[in-house]
This record gives structure tokens, C-alpha cells and sequence, in this order.
């Protein structure tokens, strides 16, 4: 016999980046229990019930609401390739990485792709939507409502409008915000939604909710080529989500148990509360940084609270203090990406991670970082801004 190969011992880190966010025990345990068939009774249950429970968070009615085997980007490419023939036209947002992704992906799956843009850290308005739509006349409009790579987020509800008034469908890029912030996809009328499971729904990566509106579902049904995707073909996966139970691909049987358990626990907090305590720890965060002269790279009323993206003082070294917050505090932090990449760095409240707790170690060890690369602020007084904070909410 050939000597053992020692187990995993993954290191417990504080996840304060980008995602993935902290998981809960409970989330975590469901990881280990039994497998089973992915067409046992006990199974098909338990997408029901995730079914249900993710309308319940998605806010919608939408049949067509279901987990994608894969993760944030998979849910991405599920709603262009369900939308797009060759040859249609989709509109792609870009004011960061993900709406880049989304222009890419959109012109892979063989769209006429026209971007519009604006530079990190900033949204669009609705006039440049509106702009956009009357000029290319598009079938889809892709748009992100929390770009993670910024820290920004898009306000979806009167764009809406203008795409639909413009015949177009809205697809929405959830993955950060679901959970995080209100995400109303019957209220705001989104045709096509996709979200993650790992940033605030504080999953494990590994799937991607998606929900399509009945004028998304309409426009599927009647495309003349087939979905590009085979995987990710939703003509053929809802027939096992749905009635029929057919089988397409075997479902991540424990990944969805995880699932299950977390948006569980997002609707025992309650939705709206699960929303509150994103803000407040966010605004007790930015209290603290404040205090100690670190400022945010967003305009405040467009501010993300999962996903707080700040500006690197001036003579700080980004990598060292990133590399001495996860090495001596088991922190991680997320560190700025494209033109943002030693510029900002992007701190997580993402689900499960957002709490005081959380909030009062990071601006405690921030500041010993920061002093350590030479940045002097008034001792102790992020911890005690935030303290104060938390005192008077
Ligand atoms: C994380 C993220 C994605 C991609 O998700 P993956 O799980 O990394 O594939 C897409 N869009 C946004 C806004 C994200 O934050």
C-alpha cells in the first residue's frame, strides 16, 4: 500500500473580498450529506422547494426560475444564448468588468453587439439608454445592476421602462445584488435575471439562479435556430426543473442541498431584514473609514453596501497590506481590477461576512496595516467611529 495522502485543511479565513462571502454551518453541513439520485423523490423536492424559494427572492411569479449548474458566469451565458439568435442585436452596458464579460459572451453567442459605456465607478442614466435603444433597435439590453469590479450600482427601475417601450427585453446582471439589495424582478419588469450563489446569498460557488419573464419565455419559444448552448439550453433543462422530470444533465446534487439551506436561511431572517443588515453594517464600515481618511471610490448615492470600493491612500503598498491582512489576520480583501487593479480595494459585506464582528477586526486591523506601511491616522478612531455608529442605530 502506498503511504497516505494527508486530508484538506483548508485555513479558516475571514472572505471580506469580492465573494466568495463566509458560509454558515448549516449551508457547509448540507455539502456533506448523503447523495442521492438526482431523479429520487427526495431530490425533486428539494428543487421544489428551491424553486419556490428562490422566487421568493428573485420577487417574481416567473415559471422559468431555476439553479444553473455553474456558477454567476454560467447564469450569465444562460440568459444571452436562451435570447440571442445570430445575427439579433443586444445592447451591452460596460462601466466594468462584468458588463465586459457580457459584451463578450453576447458576441460569442453570435449577436450584432453594440456597447455603451462609462467610465468605472459610474452608472448610466436613463437618457443614454434611451439614446442607445432608439439609435441600434435592439431585441436584448444587458445591463449590471451591482458591477463588483466598481462598487457601483445601476438603478434598474426607470431604464426598464425605456428598453420595454423600446420593444426590447431587459436582461439583468443579479449576482452581486441579489440578497444584498432589493432586486424586483416582477416589479421592475426584468425579462432576464442571473445571480450567483456565492456573494450575499453566502453559498458555496457552483450555481447560477436565473429567472425568465413570460415575454423572455415567449421570445424562446419562438426562435428559429436552436439555443447554441446544449448545456445551457432552457428549452430542454426546464423539462427536468418543470412537470416532465426528464433528465438533461445530473443536477450538482449537494451544491443545490447548499443552496437550499442558505436561501432558507436568507428567508427565515426575512428578506427585507437580510436587506437592512447590509446597509447597516455598510454605513458602520464607511464610518470607520472615514474616520480614518480612507474614502470611498463611488458617488455616495450610488454606493454598493455588499461591496464597499475604496481609494488606496497615496505611499500605501496595495499587495502588502492585502498579503498582511489574509497572512496575519486571515482576512482577505479583494484588490482593485482593470484600470482599478492598486488603485481601490473592494471590501466585501456579502451575506453571511456582514456583521459587526466582522467590521470592528477589519477597521481595527486595517489601521495596523496602514501604520505599518507609514499612514498615520488618529489611533483606534475607525473602531471607534464605527462603534459609535452602532451605539446610536
Ligand atoms: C462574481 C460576478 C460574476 C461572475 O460570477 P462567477 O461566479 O465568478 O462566474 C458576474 N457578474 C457579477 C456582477 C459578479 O459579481
Amino acid at each position: 500500500m502506498s503511504s497516505p495522502i494527508p486530508s484538506l485543511t483548508p485555513p479558516k479565513r475571514i472572505l471580506m473580498g469580492p465573494g466568495p462571502s463566509d458560509t454558515a454551518p448549516r449551508v457547509l453541513a448540507a455539502l456533506g450529506a448523503p447523495t442521492v439520485g438526482h431523479l429520487d423523490p427526495y431530490f425533486l423536492q428539494v428543487m421544489t422547494e428551491t424553486q419556490s424559494m428562490l422566487r421568493q427572492v428573485f420577487r417574481t411569479k416567473n415559471e422559468l426560475t431555476l439553479a444553473v449548474s455553474g456558477t454567476g458566469s454560467a447564469g450569465m451565458e444562460t440568459c444571452v444564448v436562451n435570447l440571442i439568435e445570430p445575427g439579433d442585436k443586444m445592447v451591452v452596458c460596460v462601466n466594468g468588468v462584468f458588463g465586459g464579460r457580457m459584451a463578450d459572451v453576447a458576441g460569442r453567442a453570435g449577436a450584432q453587439v453594440t456597447t455603451i459605456e462609462r467610465p468605472f465607478g459610474e452608472v448610466f442614466s436613463p437618457e443614454q439608454i434611451a439614446e442607445a435603444v432608439a439609435r441600434v433597435k435592439p431585441k436584448v439590453l444587458g445591463i449590471v445592476h451591482a458591477e463588483t469590479s466598481t462598487g457601483a450600482r445601476q438603478p434598474l427601475e426607470e431604464i426598464s421602462k425605456i428598453v420595454h417601450d423600446a420593444g426590447a427585453l431587459l436582461l439583468a446582471d443579479t449576482v452581486t445584488s441579489l440578497g444584498g439589495l432589493p432586486v424586483e424582478v416582477d416589479g421592475w419588469q426584468l425579462d432576464a435575471v442571473y445571480s450567483g450563489t456565492q456573494k450575499c446569498l453566502s453559498c458555496p460557488p457552483g450555481l447560477a439562479p436565473v429567472t425568465f419573464s413570460p415575454r423572455a419565455v415567449a421570445t424562446i419559444e419562438a426562435r428559429k435556430s436552436k439555443v447554441a448552448s446544449w448545456y445551457l439550453d432552457m428549452t430542454m433543462v426546464r423539462n427536468y426543473w418543470g412537470q416532465d422530470r426528464a433528465y438533461h444533465h445530473t443536477a450538482p446534487i449537494n451544491m443545490n442541498y447548499a443552496l437550499r439551506e442558505a436561501l432558507a436561511l436568507v428567508l427565515e431572517e426575512g428578506l427585507e431584514n437580510h436587506h437592512a443588515r447590509h446597509k447597516k453594517h455598510h454605513l458602520a464600515l464607511k464610518a470607520g473609514l472615514t474616520a480614518i481618511g480612507v474614502s470611498y471610490a463611488v458617488a455616495e448615492p450610488y454606493q454598493l453596501p455588499m461591496l464597499n470600493a475604496v481609494t488606496i491612500p497615496a505611499g500605501v503598498d496595495d499587495l502588502k497590506v492585502r498579503q498582511q491582512l489574509l497572512n496575519e489576520f486571515g482576512i482577505e480583501i479583494g484588490g482593485g481590477l482593470g484600470p482599478m487593479k492598486g488603485k481601490t480595494w473592494r471590501i466585501g459585506l456579502m451575506g453571511e461576512t456582514c456583521n459587526s464582528r466582522n467590521v470592528l477586526i477589519l477597521l481595527a486591523a486595517l489601521e495596523r496595516c496602514l501604520g505599518d506601511q507609514g499612514y498615520r491616522c488618529a489611533s483606534g478612531a475607525g473602531v471607534a467611529a464605527a462603534n459609535e455608529f452602532y451605539r446610536r442605530s
